[in-house]
């Protein structure tokens, strides 16, 4: 690059290689290759999301569905041993938010509220947040009884042949009901509205299907639990005539959408009509040359750990190929 000197105000270190934002499966996976790659690369790895680094995965009890681990691995477990993995090979590691992004002017400035940095190009791996609802009773539940993700829980002993239910009318929430209907005895579609937001061809499949009932109207006030403490119904409220009932049901899925965590890059790269980062199809490319997003933070469809880790490789490989055109 033409630019290694430091700029006024910026570290004695001179220019990074590259910053990465996000302590998720992304961030960490993109920290692995570029620390591997001898980028030297520095990641914040900040904790906006359950107050503590290690993303989404570090609410979750057990990850039935990473590959390498036939038994099993508690998502903390898991985000443990990605982190290890990119400190070992020297990825620098700092516990802090990252508070404000320049990536107008190049090189791009990254500040927490321990340090700035500059640097030549920036993975952004931030995230998305599941919306909840918070009803009185959800952290109790949370992970005991509610998910947010009927693929990640939908198969497990806590939910297999039972009453299920999920919240919301758009597509995500036709999508878990259908696809809850596999393992539940019966599942209910649980609709604030009088009507489904979820394309036609998704409220054809959920009316047709005899194993889900759709309730209108219909709001979650709170859950109900057995003597045992376990999730045993749910308060419902008809937001029409505000007439309360109970329903039967061991699990309770949110379907309501989740929020990408996108707001430092407002103004400055594309981002699409819901927040998510817009990267060039099947590359991790932003609108922005030299800033890479991997993870939830730009995909709203399939929101996977291995997904997360997949893109998080791609935009390291995508980071070593655009330092090395422009050195
Ligand atoms: P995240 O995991 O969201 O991590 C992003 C991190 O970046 C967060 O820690 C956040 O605090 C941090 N961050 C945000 N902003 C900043 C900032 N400004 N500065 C620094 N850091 C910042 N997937 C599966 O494959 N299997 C499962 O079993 C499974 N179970 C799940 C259970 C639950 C309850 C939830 C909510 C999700 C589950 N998922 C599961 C989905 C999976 O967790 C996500 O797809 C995955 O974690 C996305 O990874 P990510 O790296 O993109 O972001």
């Amino acid at each position: 690059s033409s630019d290694d000197s430091p700029p006024s105000g910026s570290s004695a270190r001179g220019v990074e290689n590259v910053v990465i934002i996000g302590s998720g499966p992304a961030g960490y996976t993109a920290a692995i290759y570029a620390a591997r790659a001898n980028l030297k690369p520095v990641v914040f790895e900040g904790f906006l999301v359950g107050g503590v680094p290690g993303g989404q995965l570090m609410t979750t009890t057990e990850v039935e569905n990473y590959p390498g681990f036939p038994d099993g691995i508690t998502g903390p477990d898991l985000m443990d041993r990605m982190r290890r993995q990119a400190e070992r090979w020297g990825a620098e590691l700092h516990q802090e938010d990252v508070e404000f992004l320049d990536v107008k002017n190049s090189p791009f400035t990254v500040r927490s509220v321990e340090r700035e940095v500059k640097c030549h190009s920036l993975i952004y791996a931030t995230g998305a947040t599941a919306k909840r609802l918070r009803i009185p009773r959800e952290d109790e539940f949370w992970s005991r009884g509610i998910s947010a993700c009927a693929i990640c829980d939908g198969a497990s002993p806590l939910f297999k042949g039972q009453v299920l239910a999920v919240v919301g009318g758009g597509d995500t929430a036709t999508e878990e009901a259908l696809y809850l209907t596999k393992y539940a005895r019966h599942v209910h579609l649980l609709v604030r509205r009088d009507h489904l937001r979820a394309s036609k061809a998704m409220q054809d499949r959920v009316y047709n299907n005899p194993n889900i009932t759709v309730h209108f109207n219909t709001e979650v006030a709170d859950v109900e639990s057995n003597s045992k403490g376990q999730m045993s119904g749910l308060l419902l409220r008809r937001v029409d005539t505000g007439e309360e009932s109970v329903l039967e049901a061991k699990g309770l899925f949110y379907g309501i959408g989740h929020s990408p965590n996108s707001q430092l890059l407002e103004g400055q790269v594309e981002l699409d009509h819901s927040g998510y980062v817009l990267v060039e199809e099947g590359s991790s490319k932003t609108s922005v040359k030299g800033v890479f997003a991997a993870g939830d933070v730009q995909d709203h469809e399939w929101r996977q750990a291995v997904t997360a880790a997949g893109s998080g490789c791609i935009a390291a490989l995508s980071v070593e190929r655009y330092l090395a055109s422009n050195n």
